[in-house]
């Protein structure tokens, strides 16, 4: 059997974290399989509509390198599948059920639902339709129910589920699961506004689609006994199922906006790198090998296994995306780095740099930050003199005898034959020694008077990529302050 799965995301306004590990396991497993990995937008509720959602999500996945067939960018006929254009064939399959004796036809009101509700509340038993009292085909019985038709009466179309017995199917990551007929409500299919409800669209849409694989979230789980008789009343063969753990909170409760971003988008726009954030996302509920943590997308494509996902929940740990992107900084080529970097530089106002240059900087400061996005605001100093001192490390570095100290070592530095680390470190040592101190002497006041900070890189280092000209005019502003008693 060839492998065809899809997502299925219904257009909510964004891409939920949760939906891009889904999208992420359906799109590895096909590739994996050499099989396919279509788009499917569920916007059959149409109360929830939300204006650009689809282009929204596509946006997102698309950011992430998720790629779908049959989708019209890839010039395809069809695809994505949109389900709210194809109404008309869920009303026809809804009606096939009826014919088959597995659906039936219910035109209880609102008002009739919920005093069915609270007798069962009263009674203690869970709310479920009661088709033996409620006002259905079945009790009105045919001459009734043809009248209210007749009558254009509101009705909805529910699924008649067996009152007694098991219903069973398996699960790749969960293994056998049963459920008893007992527990499962009259499900609605068609509603009274003639649209269907999630179940009916999604089953029709899984066998027209030919989807082999349904790979979803474990939310969906209590729907899938519901599905399972769709199937069956059909006389179709059922897909395989795979439900994938929930994520969590740090807490351990469920992943929820209160606690930090859910959007895809806004891990976009916070400047995650997005093989980071595929990395990080993958790793949610699955690992291939627990010796190791970075792998690009190719390498997923190549170790992802369904069977490998785990049952539990997986914690959604914002210090470990931080750690993983901190990887990728260190890894990634720094002149891919500069290109990527160059949009930030300009909307921290450090326009006009060169790529050159902004591949030294990132060399430079990538092992002190997580994220690219942090460099203009932890090295601003690169970009611009120091606009103010640190006072405390002023006060702790700066001694009264250190301003005669470091001017006769600035006049070296002006002499330098080039402005390489090592050659400034050398000057520094060899100045050092001959006064009968260390290193660490100097190298605060340096620091100071070069990024008015107290934490960088390497000071010669940072040197080397300012230049000897900058670094000059910066020690000379810093000494002009201090003798004019402005520091
Ligand atoms: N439309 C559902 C969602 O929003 C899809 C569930 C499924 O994959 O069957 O997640």
């Amino acid at each position: 059997m060839s492998v065809r799965v899809r997502f299925a995301p219904s257009p909510t306004g964004y891409l939920h974290v949760g939906g891009l590990r889904t999208a992420l396991y359906n799109y590895l497993f096909a590739r994996h399989h050499g099989g396919k990995c279509i788009l499917r937008i569920e916007d059959t509720d149409r109360t929830r509509f939300v204006e650009n959602a689809q282009e929204n999500l596509i946006s997102s996945l698309s950011w992430a390198g998720i790629e779908f067939d049959e989708s019209p960018d890839k010039g395809g006929d069809f695809g994505p599948y949109i389900q709210s254009e194809r109404f008309d064939l869920y009303r026809k399959y809804a009606q096939e059920l009826i014919e088959n004796g597995n659906a039936y036809y219910a035109f209880d009101t609102a008002e009739e639902l919920d005093a069915m509700r609270e007798r069962q509340q009263k009674a203690g038993v869970a709310p479920k339709y009661d088709r033996s009292v409620m006002r259905n085909q079945y009790t009105l019985g045919p001459e009734e129910t043809e009248n209210l038709f007749k009558a254009n009466a509101p009705f909805v179309v529910r699924l008649k589920v067996p009152l007694t017995g098991e219903i069973r199917f398996s699960d790749i990551i969960r293994g056998e699961v049963v459920v008893n007929g007992r527990d499962v409500d009259d499900q609605i299919l068609l509603k009274s506004d003639g649209f269907p409800t999630y179940h009916l669209a999604n089953v029709v849409d899984d066998h027209l689609m030919q989807i082999s694989h349904v790979i979803r979230g474990e939310e969906w789980l209590p729907s899938t006994p519901k599905h399972v008789l769709l199937y069956d009343a059909f006389g179709w063969e059922r897909p395989k199922f795979a439900h994938l753990p929930l994520l969590l909170n740090k807490d351990k409760t469920k992943l929820s906006k209160r606690q930090g971003s859910v959007a895809v988008e806004d891990y976009a726009g916070k400047g995650y790198f997005k093989e980071a954030f595929v990395n990080f996302i993958a790793l949610l509920g699955w690992n291939p090998t627990a010796d190791r943590e970075i792998f690009s997308m190719q390498e997923l494509i190549e170790f992802f296994s369904l069977e490998k996902v785990n049952k539990a929940g997986a914690v959604f740990d914002t210090q470990k995306l931080d750690w993983m992107n901190s990887q990728y900084l260190r890894a990634l080529d720094l002149n891919d780095l500069a290109v990527r970097f160059k949009p930030l530089a300009d909307e921290a106002g450090f326009s006009g740099f060169d790529n050159d240059y902004l591949a030294k900087v990132i060399g430079l400061l990538r092992e002190r930050v997580n994220l690219l996005i942090e460099i203009p605001v932890f090295g601003n100093y690169m970009f611009e003199k120091p606009k103010e001192y640190d006072e405390a490390y002023v006060l702790k570095h700066w001694k009264d005898t250190t301003l005669e100290l470091v001017k006769p070592l600035v006049e070296l530095f002006k002499n330098a034959p080039n402005f390489e680390h090592q050659t400034t470190h050398d000057i520094t040592m060899a100045y050092v020694e001959s006064q009968g101190l260390k290193l660490k002497d100097v190298i605060h006041p340096l620091r100071l008077m070069i990024t008015g900070k107290s934490v960088g890189a390497g000071m010669f280092e940072t040197m080397e990529v300012l230049g000897k000209d900058e670094c000059i005019e910066r020690f000379n502003i810093f000494i002009d302050k201090k003798e004019k008693g402005e520091i």
